[in-house]
């Protein structure tokens, strides 16, 4: 974990104390922690870079409990992801067309990109290629599909670091990031509105929120619902995105595929 990372996290236990390693470090990076937050001393270990928000008695979704097997994350991105998304999207938007609008859409970020549920690193390595001159920061629930990442990171000599949290929580600064990024990830999660809010107080302003998803239309989406998913429409996207203070709402829709962007205001309103 680079330090300029380190400096842009905040305490998820108190949510306001910035955190420092608990001993000195020496050079520009933390391997092994903990990481101490400095208003409310709560510790957080730091192992092999990665610093773990959540530990080990967190309340697991039957999906999230998935995540959590090893052999998930290791075939992940080759076998599990391009099934899960030919069954939604019914194979309409490749993975190569889908991360060309996401860079689109991402433009040119003010500051760190967050890949918000990363799982085993795909995109998150090929952000930390294409923007090489901000830090990217990848952020997962899973632990085993965080240290596949991090494998990956570290066999193809790239650069990138990465946080175990749990969403909706941010464990981010105030107006610290320049962009944060989804992919497949939101209908994963039933708090939409508060990620949404998190999301908009972590960014600086003119930084961006993008997201892939998929509407499963009004028939279906009780279905999807059952199931432990949350698809929502664009008008719901909309609504959500307006609650949170973000403005600039641009969408490209491969149906039922929707690739979306929204932005924190670069002045406040009024
Ligand atoms: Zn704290």
């Amino acid at each position: 974990m680079r330090r300029e990372t380190l400096e842009l996290l905040r305490c998820p236990k108190c949510g306001v104390g910035g955190l420092i390693p608990e001993a000195e470090v020496a050079g520009a990076a933390m391997a092994f922690g903990p990481a101490r937050c400095v208003s409310c001393g709560a510790r957080f270990p730091v192992h092999d870079g990665l610093i773990d928000f959540v530990g080990d008695r967190a309340k697991l979704k039957a999906l999230q409990q998935a995540m959590e097997l090893p052999w998930v994350a290791r075939s992940w991105e080759r076998y599990v992801r391009p099934a899960v998304d030919t069954v939604l999207t019914r194979g309409r938007l490749d993975h190569e067309s889908e991360y060309t609008v996401l860079r689109n859409l991402i433009g040119s970020p003010p500051g760190p990109i967050v890949d918000l549920g990363c799982g085993a690193g795909l995109v998150l390595r090929r952000l930390s290629r294409d923007f090489s001159q901000v830090p990217v920061i990848g952020v997962d629930m899973s632990r085993p599909m965080l240290e596949e990442a991090m494998a990956q990171v570290r066999e193809n000599a790239e650069a990138a670091d990465f946080v175990r949290a749990q969403v909706p929580l941010m464990p981010f600064n105030d107006a610290t990031l320049g962009a944060v990024v989804a992919v497949g990830f939101i209908h994963f999660i039933d708090e939409l509105d508060e990620l949404l809010r998190e999301v908009a107080r972590s960014l600086k302003p003119g930084g961006r929120f993008v997201a892939t998803t998929y509407e499963a239309g009004k028939m279906l989406e009780p279905m999807h619902r059952t199931a432990g998913l949350s698809p929502r429409s664009e008008e719901a996207l909309r609504a959500s995105t307006a609650k949170a203070g973000l403005v600039e709402f641009e969408r490209v829709r491969v149906s039922p595929f929707l690739l979306w962007k929204a932005e924190r205001a670069t002045s406040s309103p009024g």
